[in-house]
């Protein structure tokens, strides 16, 4: 049975955090302000006082105040993530991308207070491919991923909501992965032809409510054979068997599963040949999308 997909926020919760980029800027601004009146004496440049000079002089409470703004703001643009389709979050970031850095900023933070991390676990079970591998790391953050294997020989694609001018390209990966590969023929059962990636990585990236869409991206974009590895926070799966036969029905055979670890989950699929898809077909499968719960970060 077909399950209504989670609705979007409304309106004036998007306002709230537009508005909270404003309102946290100028109460950092205020914190900032007084404690330069109150102890920092003597600006780097004149009528220019340094960030570190300003950051050194906060009082404990000021920077507990600081913090917890950070962490309520953090909160609330995952929360839209999480409960709005990837074009109205590609919207956002667009038009104001310091909510990005925020994002990643609080992202970092909560990550690292867990025993370990995935990106961190890719890196290393990567590191160790043939070299040349191509890899696509799709809602890539900050890019860890190429950052650590480009150097070391490997081809890593990174696409995210914003780019950063470097290693990251823009792109909503639920919708559009600027990358080649078609779906093939109307009643043919292929693999589609034109791909280059060999694995594709989703590290905590399946956020947005159509994020089956960026499944049917990874089907279209890996060779035949390829790898699609997912990690995803534990308390996000309603049901893991219906999460692993929705990922079949677009064409991935399950090979593992680890949940050893207490954070997230970790699966990896091969991509495999199927019969052609018509758009009733696909909309009936993007549906699911609530088959993955937002994920609500605790205040820490
Ligand atoms: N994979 C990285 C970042 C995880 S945070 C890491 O593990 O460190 C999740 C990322 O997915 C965010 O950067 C978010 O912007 C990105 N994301 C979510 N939906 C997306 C979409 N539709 N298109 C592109 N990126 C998306």
């Amino acid at each position: 049975m077909k399950s209504a997909p989670p609705a979007d926020t409304s309106d004036a919760a998007l306002a709230e955090v537009a508005s909270s980029s404003t309102k946290l800027a100028s109460s950092k601004e205020k914190t900032k302000r007084t404690a330069l009146t109150r102890t920092s004496p003597k600006p780097d440049v004149e009528g220019a006082p340094s960030e570190s000079s300003s950051a050194g002089s906060l009082t404990s409470l000021q920077k507990a105040m600081r913090d917890s703004l950070d962490g309520a703001r953090f909160r609330l643009i995952n929360e839209t993530l999480y409960k709005n389709a990837s074009e109205r979050a590609k919207g956002m970031m667009q038009e104001d991308p310091r909510m990005f850095e925020d994002y990643h900023a609080g992202f970092r933070r909560q990550v690292q207070s867990w025993p370990t991390n995935p990106v961190n676990h890719y890196i290393d079970s990567l590191s160790r491919y043939p070299p040349r591998t191509v890899i696509a790391d799709l809602g890539c953050g900050d890019g860890a991923l190429a950052r650590a294997l480009v150097p070391e020989g490997f081809a890593v694609l990174s696409f995210d909501l914003v780019s950063d001018g470097g290693y990251v390209v823009a792109a909503d990966t639920c919708s559009a992965v600027p990358l080649p590969g078609s779906e093939g023929n109307e009643g043919e059962k292929s693999a589609g032809e034109g791909q280059v990636v060999d694995v594709v990585v989703c590290a905590l990236s399946l956020m947005s409510t159509n994020w089956p869409g960026c499944i049917r991206e990874a089907w279209r974009i890996l060779k035949e054979g390829g790898e699609l590895k997912i990690a995803e926070v534990t308390s996000r799966f309603t049901d893991v068997d219906l999460f692993i036969a929705l990922l079949g029905s677009v064409g991935f055979k399950l090979k593992s599963k680890d949940d050893s670890n207490s954070h997230f989950m970790l699966f990896e699929f091969k991509k495999v040949a199927r019969k052609w898809k018509k758009e009733k077909d696909w909309d009936a499968i993007l549906y699911k999308g609530d088959l993955l719960k937002p994920c609500e970060y605790k205040r820490r």
